[in-house]
């Protein structure tokens, strides 16, 4: 049950006619891990906070840099130096007391994801490498959990909801041979409000999944130029023969 406080705090997404006491119960209730604390997870950790997402695990090891600050919003000055899932986890407090804050200061892999995902409810996928995505998809498969990823590189940006069950496809099928060649923001740069956008967006996605209103993008690609401010989106299908979510028996015909 919501507390007094609670139903004050979050009335303007009550009043809404797709929005109810349940929903934000629904989100009260669930808990998410953020894997990366950066630029996407600096807007996705920020708006679910303030949402009233229950509780967030916040995933990185790495430090505040100053050409942090330029986009990961989250940050201060005085943070510059200190682990990016402690510093992140400090400000979130003073945006919602309500929510429960966890930092994890260290790096994900194949070996620890599985214990954590078995905790969660779903995971925003907040990096910008493939090494770490793809782990974080085949873990996010194996363990039946949403996935909500977004990347942001120069003046644009792609989003998508993966699952790997049922019709709804996973990561790996949407990129089979990967995209372990594809630049990163620390090679090619990126403008400070593409990754805002995509990372509101992710947070946007998080919310309909864990709620139940709205329909989040399985199977649907969303990709945003932001020189012309142009928004695309491509349908894609869940692959038989995927090497993560497929059948290994459709895959060696
Ligand atoms: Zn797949």
């Amino acid at each position: 049950m919501l507390t007094d406080a609670e139903l004050m705090r979050y009335n303007r997404q009550i009043l809404m006619p797709q929005w109810d006491i349940a929903a934000q119960e629904k989100i009260r209730a669930a808990r998410v891990l953020i894997v990366g604390m950066g630029g996407l997870g600096c807007p996705v950790s920020l708006y679910l906070a303030s949402a009233g997402v229950g509780e967030l695990w916040l995933a990185d090891f790495d430090t505040v840099e100053e050409s942090n600050l330029q986009r990961q919003v989250l940050f201060r000055e005085e943070d510059i130096g200190c682990p990016k899932a402690e510093a992140a986890a400090r400000q979130l407090a003073k945006v919602n007391p309500h929510v429960t804050l966890k930092p994890l200061v260290r790096a994900l892999d194949a070996d620890s994801l599985p214990a954590l995902l078995a905790d969660v409810d779903l995971v925003l996928d907040c990096t910008d490498n493939f090494s770490t995505r793809d782990a974080v998809n085949r873990a996010c498969v194996m363990a039946g959990k949403p996935l909500v990823s977004a990347a942001a590189i120069g003046m644009s940006g792609q989003l998508s909801v993966f699952h790997g069950q049922g019709d709804r496809p996973c990561y790996r099928c949407l990129y089979p041979e990967g995209d372990a060649g594809s630049a990163t923001c620390s090679e090619s740069g990126v403008l400070a409000t593409v990754v805002g956008v995509m990372g509101t967006l992710q947070a946007h996605e998080a919310l309909k999944c864990l709620s139940g209103v709205g329909v989040p993008l399985f199977g649907k690609l969303v990709v945003w130029e932001g020189e012309s401010s142009m928004w695309r989106t491509l349908a894609f299908r869940r692959d038989p023969a995927c090497s993560v979510c497929g059948n290994p028996e459709v895959s060696k015909s």
